[in-house]
């Protein structure tokens, strides 16, 4: 096999797109491949002030450092979740990378406002990936919205989004199916939504990481050993090996055909919450709630 743009010894072959690529045409692939999206899906332009939420993982800081190297104005963000040793690490990560990309970069501490993940996940009912889930997209809009960003950018690959697709089919989630997009315009009290790596396989993204010397934290969160997310992740891998393209195709052939369809169900009912004045589909939203939970809890255990 060679490379199809210098003939060299390729270092990647995407079944995919059935194209082979060495270093240096990867690279370039990859970027021109990220612009293409964001003008595809009209994610943002050069005049948007982007917020990159980055976890220390592979695809949050690829992302951060691509955005920046195509000349938009991106700035990361950081939520601290309070998981031990394992958000200590990937908070090192973070602010090294920031440092190595002179980049402004915002912290916040989960900990300090509400005891961190471990803890809410004790005081709910709820899986920690779901409250995880929950707290993050709360504060990346508030986040964005105290700062004055535009749109939030977050580091989901085309894994994801087709892992997550294929588990919210198989539980016939109507909702889920109208709000799934790379692009989520902004509306009353939230800001615009985007997912600039939605195509790229988890490969392609760690490929791009490591050549580009991004020092990533490879270890998977605590909490999410036993996610549902992993395991339809290798179902798809499994369906992939037997009929390559299938895991692309099965994500576009949705955005294309079925999202269009389901977009009415999609919509909410939201009302800014008493408390904090987020969008919340109750009086006092979701997180407002376990805050309140959180704290009362904390006092509790100091008497
Ligand atoms: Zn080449
Ligand atoms: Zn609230």
């Amino acid at each position: 096999m060679k490379c199809r743009i210098c003939g060299k010894k390729p270092i990647i072959y995407m079944p995919h797109h059935r194209l082979a690529l060495c270093k240096e045409d990867f690279i370039s692939w990859f970027e021109r491949y990220t612009e293409r999206t964001i003008k595809e899906f009209k994610m943002f332009s050069k005049e948007d002030k982007i917020l990159v939420t980055v976890s220390g993982g592979k695809d949050s800081l690829a992302l951060w450092f691509v955005l920046r190297k195509l000349g938009y104005e991106a700035d990361g963000f950081y939520l601290h979740l309070g998981i031990g040793e394992y958000s200590e690490r990937s908070k090192e990560k973070v602010e090294k990378f920031a440092q190595r990309l002179k980049a402004k970069l915002i912290v916040e501490d989960l900990k300090k406002e509400m005891g961190g993940i471990p803890l809410l996940k004790d005081i709910t009912s709820r899986e920690a990936c779901s409250v995880c889930g929950l707290v993050k997209r709360y504060n990346f809009n508030k986040v964005a919205r105290d700062y004055g960003y535009t749109v939030v950018a977050t580091g989901h690959n085309l894994d994801d989004e087709a892992s997550s697709l294929l588990s919210n089919v198989i539980n016939w989630n109507i909702k889920y199916l109208g709000r799934k997009y790379p692009v989520l315009k902004e509306e009353e009290g939230f800001v615009r939504k985007v997912k600039p790596f939605c195509k790229f396989t988890e490969k392609e993204t760690a490929l791009y990481a490591l050549l580009n010397g991004i020092d990533f934290i490879e270890e998977e969160c605590p909490f999410s050993e036993d996610a549902s997310s992993i395991f339809y992740k290798e179902i798809l891998n499994r369906i992939e090996e037997k009929f390559p393209g299938t895991k692309l195709r099965f994500y576009l052939e949705y955005l294309r055909k079925v999202y269009p369809r389901f977009k009415e169900e999609g919509e909410r009912d939201l009302q800014p919450c008493k408390v904090c004045g987020q969008p919340s589909p109750s009086e006092i939203c979701p997180v407002c709630r376990l805050r309140e939970k959180a704290v009362n809890y904390l006092h509790g255990h100091e008497a």
